[in-house]
């Protein structure tokens, strides 16, 4: 089954809203991050009906810190997604958060020459009108 990606008025992809991920992304509207938690195995991304290590559904949704440092990434000069094209070079991160659980996203606010394995990111919040992405920049 093909289901079709939401977009922007700008064009930009935006997160497909679920019953499952309506939680993180009205938090991401309040400029939270929200995590589930399950009571056995501790927090988990990305939204989803059940916990990944245990296959429970008695989890929990919690606020999360923010912060994290990015584990890996690479930096987009291409645009291989014409969507994107606009906001080349584009660093691609998978961010280890806090509390465990590794994100992928992007991170802006500075040079993606200065972006490091190994960095301090907190959260950062932009809006695209119907939904609000999550991004991470340098920790104050
Ligand atoms: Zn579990």
């Amino acid at each position: 089954m093909r289901v079709e990606q939401p977009f922007s008025e700008a064009g930009r992809p935006i997160p497909r809203r679920t019953p499952t991920s309506a939680p993180f992304l009205d938090g991401a509207r309040e400029g939270k991050l929200r995590l589930q938690r399950c009571p056995r195995d501790g927090f988990f991304f990305y939204p989803r009906p059940r916990c990944p290590v245990c296959l429970g559904d008695d989890w929990t949704w919690q606020e999360a810190s923010g912060r994290g440092r990015v584990y890996s990434y690479t930096v987009d000069r291409v645009g291989l997604d014409p969507t994107q094209r606009e906001r080349l070079p584009l660093v691609v991160a998978i961010v280890e958060l806090e509390e465990g659980p590794r994100m992928t996203s992007n991170v802006i606010g500075c040079a993606p020459e200065d972006v490091q394995v190994g960095m301090a990111v907190e959260a950062t919040f932009e809006d695209l009108g119907p939904e609000t992405l999550v991004l991470f920049q340098p920790s104050a």
